[in-house]
């Protein structure tokens, strides 16, 4: 009858969320973390981090440890998993029962890294820890009925990577995962402004662009926005106006990997669920599902029912938090 706090830690490439099923979100914060490159020792993490950013001395650097869907730093990232645990910790009492926490980590993790992902949130407190596969969170984040034996499609487009996968009865039945997502969209705005203008921005610019004038490749009517940043020739600030036609070319490139991948997932799609697919569709989740015109683009382009997940930044964390009975039900059934 008195259940244990249940925990959802959502460790994105670009954010990091954590879920707690009395309270919802608690914690929602990018995945940067301020390090003192000669102590080696992390000063802050999140938006603290962010804030940081180019205001402090050379020695303090702000790196983003799951950047490309791999822990690159290892210490950084179990440094920065106490830091968020300290943190959730007063909001939510942690010490009164201890917490059944449910991880969702990157696909690329190690067992290694799953391991000691595992062990750092243990040592904090929790009761149990379990560690939950991406694509099965953001489906049951999204509500979609992942126990029964139809196919749930889902399309998760985070910062740093983009993974498809079909879901059904409990487990992945085929997916496939792709380095690449929306940061991608704001690097190639970079490079685009660059070498048409000439004109150095920043990364906070290139996704402002993006967010706000950035289409997935459908017609649209012309938008335009003024943008500001450094002239490589001069040195000196200059504005410019930039068309979303314009953006548009230049973020192509990497949507069409997107599609790529979603297109390879549903042909491996085994035929008895082809079916579900043409009815019930693909759910998009993920910040990237929020690009302008991505959900009309994609339908037209496989020919199938698309749906955007009621809140595609949060769907992992709420569906990991939410994920516990299920895993044990699934477990059970294995066993
Ligand atoms: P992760 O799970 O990898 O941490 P998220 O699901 O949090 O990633 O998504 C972050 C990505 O979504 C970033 O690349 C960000 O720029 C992008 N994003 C967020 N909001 C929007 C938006 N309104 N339009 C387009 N892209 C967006
Ligand atoms: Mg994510």
């Amino acid at each position: 009858m008195f259940s244990n706090t249940q925990i959802g830690i959502d460790l994105g490439t670009a954010n990091i969320l954590v879920y707690t099923k009395n309270k919802g979100i608690v914690l929602n914060e990018p995945s940067v973390v301020a390090i003192d490159v000669n102590t080696k020792q992390v000063l802050a993490i999140g938006n603290d981090a962010k804030n940081m950013v180019g205001k402090t001395p050379e020695h303090i650097v702000a790196i983003r440890p799951l950047k490309d869907g791999v822990i690159a730093d290892y210490q950084v990232t179990i440094d920065m998993l106490k830091h968020i645990m300290r943190k959730v910790s007063k909001t939510v009492n942690l010490t009164l029962r201890k917490p059944n926490v449910v991880v969702c980590a990157p696909s690329g993790a190690t067992s290694v890294e799953r391991r000691a992902i595992h062990d750092a949130v243990k040592n904090f407190g929790a009761r149990q820890v379990d560690l939950i596969e991406e694509p099965i969170a953001a489906a049951i984040g999204a509500d979609l009925p992942v126990e029964e034996p139809i196919a749930n499609v889902v399309v998760d487009i985070g910062g740093g990577t983009t993974e498809v996968a079909i879901i059904s009865f409990g487990g992945v039945v085929t997916s496939h995962s792709l380095r690449l997502g929306g940061d991608q969209l704001d690097d190639d705005i970079i490079q685009y402004v660059r070498k048409k203008y000439n004109l150095l921005i920043g990364y906070r610019t290139a996704e402002n662009i993006k967010m706000e004038i950035g289409y997935a490749l459908i017609d649209h009517e012309e938008q335009t926005m003024e943008i500001r940043g450094r002239d490589l020739v001069t040195g000196l600030p200059k504005t410019i106006t930039l068309s979303s036609l314009e953006i548009q070319g230049a973020i192509r490139e990497p949507l069409l990997s997107i599609l790529e991948t979603i297109r390879t997932t549903l042909e491996d799609c085994p035929p008895e669920l082809s079916g579900d697919i043409v009815d019930r569709g693909v759910i998009l989740t993920g910040g990237g599902a929020l690009l302008n015109g991505i959900q009309e683009w994609i339908a037209e382009e496989i020919d199938v029912p698309v749906h955007i997940a009621p809140s595609p930044l949060e769907s992992v964390a709420i569906g990991t938090g939410r994920s516990l009975n299920i895993i044990h039900k699934l477990q059970k059934a294995t066993k």
